[in-house]
């Protein structure tokens, strides 16, 4: 039997190892999801708000102790970590406080006198498929909504981080939430595909790259079950002559860098108008070169390493084919030691149409800078790959900052700002980047019946 592993990256060492959840275990867990939605779903939603805030304090009083979990499992630095876990507690408060608003009755009037109501009613256990960038905030972005409306959930977390899924698993429970309310099955790929087979589970929802995506939708479809899938991206951040190019550049960095590159709404191409191209880069290489490398326990460290060395060899492959096929290595782009998850930040100019630089999602530290005529030639670059998650754009006119924004494909446009998500702000992708929405209003209507009542 393969154990799941638990391993530091920065270091390499193997912290913990886990037998998966076995055949009896999984059905007596499946079990008690479904028999807890029974209650669940009609437990008043005040009990259920005053649940997810206790979720909220712990996750609050033990930051320090989840942010370690974070950092040693997938190696960010450990300030990272615990903005993390405070965000995590964030999204538990928003929808304890404005979930009962979102789920309330909706009145229509029809042009015939009568009357009708939606009323928004719980699935039943609802499958998370998470990965391990942000293994905390993946996590409650989905479960908080989803068992505020009544669900409840069974989390199958990324395979490198299942200490993070059992914590998480003992947030709800030492808040007191009923024990099949949310729970994690550490098991592997095939295993969850198997699951989505089961009638118990209700829907899924995925985070993830588009292979997994693809796998896990074809497997829902398949037995007619709803999917929402947050997938890859490769947000254009683009740079126009009248934007104020030092805070752009700055923010550039800090939108490349975060969690060391490995987000889905990092920007990851720089799309930047020719006549401030010089200036962006300049400040841009600085500011990246400023960053300080370390122990991701160090307060001080501002980057460690990647979360697997796979992902750093496979990130330096993509480098190096960009690069035979003619794009510039302005800084970096060294190749990794083997077996080792470091990496350095990299930058890349005079980007090839046909490298990977230009149309695949590059899931770390490098970042693609390219050099523009105008607006609406960065616009044409922003929408030419597969991916439409979010985009950055940075000019003074606000107006017509929102007229490009129109123009981009993409599920969130951020004017001045760098992408980020937030409990109020609808969340997700169009194209490959996937399909449904997290967080806000349309975040917990995902999974729920809207059941129309016509009151004759
Ligand atoms: P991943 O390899 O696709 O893994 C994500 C999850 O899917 C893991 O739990 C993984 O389990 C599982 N999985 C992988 N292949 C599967 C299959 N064939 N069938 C069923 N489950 C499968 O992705 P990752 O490397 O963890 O995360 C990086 C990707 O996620 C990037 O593309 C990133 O952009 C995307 N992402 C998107 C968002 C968003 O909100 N749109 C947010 C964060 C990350 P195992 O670990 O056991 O393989």
């Amino acid at each position: 039997m393969t154990l799941i592993q638990s391993i530091n990256p920065w270091t390499g060492e193997v912290i913990k190892e886990f037998l998966p959840t076995g055949p009896k275990e999984i059905e007596e867990k499946l079990q008690l999801s479904q028999e807890t939605f029974k209650s669940w779903k009609k437990t008043p939603i005040s009990d259920r708000s005053k649940l997810l805030k206790a979720a909220g304090e712990i996750l609050r009083n033990n930051k320090n102790h989840f942010a370690r979990l974070i950092s040693l499992e997938m190696g960010k630095v450990i300030r990272e970590s615990r903005a993390e876990v405070e965000k995590c507690a964030w999204a538990c408060d928003f929808y304890a406080e404005e979930g009962e608003i979102f789920l309330s009755e909706e009145h229509i009037s029809l042009s015939d006198g009568k009357k009708a109501k939606l009323i928004h009613q719980p699935l039943g256990t609802i499958l998370a498929v998470m990965p391990w960038n942000f293994p905390f905030w993946q996590v409650f972005r989905f479960a908080a909504p989803t068992l505020m409306a009544g669900n409840t959930g069974i989390l199958k977390h990324a395979s490198n981080v299942p200490q993070c899924a059992l914590a998480i698993e003992s947030v709800f429970q030492e808040a007191g939430f009923p024990a099949g309310v949310f729970q994690s099955f550490l098991i592997d790929s095939t295993q969850t595909l198997k699951l989505l087979e089961d009638n118990r589970i209700k829907a899924v929802s995925l985070t993830g790259s588009e292979k997994a995506g693809a796998a896990v939708a074809s497997a829902s479809g398949k037995n007619i079950k709803k999917s929402l899938l947050e997938l890859g991206g490769s947000d254009p951040f683009i740079v126009l002559a009248d934007a104020d190019i030092e805070k752009a550049a700055e923010t550039a960095v800090k939108a490349r860098m975060v969690n060391f590159g490995q987000s889905c709404i990092a920007g990851k191409r720089f799309i930047i108008e020719e006549s401030v191209y010089d200036r962006f880069l300049e400040i841009f290489k600085e500011k990246i070169s400023q960053l300080k490398c370390g122990d991701p326990m160090n307060e001080d460290s501002d980057y460690a390493c990647m979360a697997r060395p796979d992902l750093a060899a496979e990130l330096y492959v993509q480098v190096q084919k960009s690069a035979a096929l003619g794009a510039k290595i302005l800084k970096g782009g060294h190749k990794p030691e083997d077996g080792i998850a470091k990496f350095q930040p990299t930058i890349l100019t005079d980007i090839p149409v046909n490298s990977p630089a230009f149309s695949e999602e590059l899931f770390g530290p490098v970042a693609s800078v390219f050099k523009v005529k105008s607006a609406q030639e960065a616009i044409q670059i922003a929408n030419s790959t597969e991916f439409g998650l979010g985009a950055s754009i940075w000019t003074t006119d606000l107006k017509r900052g929102e007229l490009l924004a129109s123009e981009i494909e993409s599920g969130a446009v951020f004017l001045n700002a760098m992408v980020a998500s937030q409990p109020a702000l609808p969340f997700g992708g169009i194209k490959k980047s996937g399909f449904g929405r997290e967080l806000g209003r349309q975040g917990i209507l995902e999974f729920v019946n809207t059941k129309t009542v016509y009151l004759g």
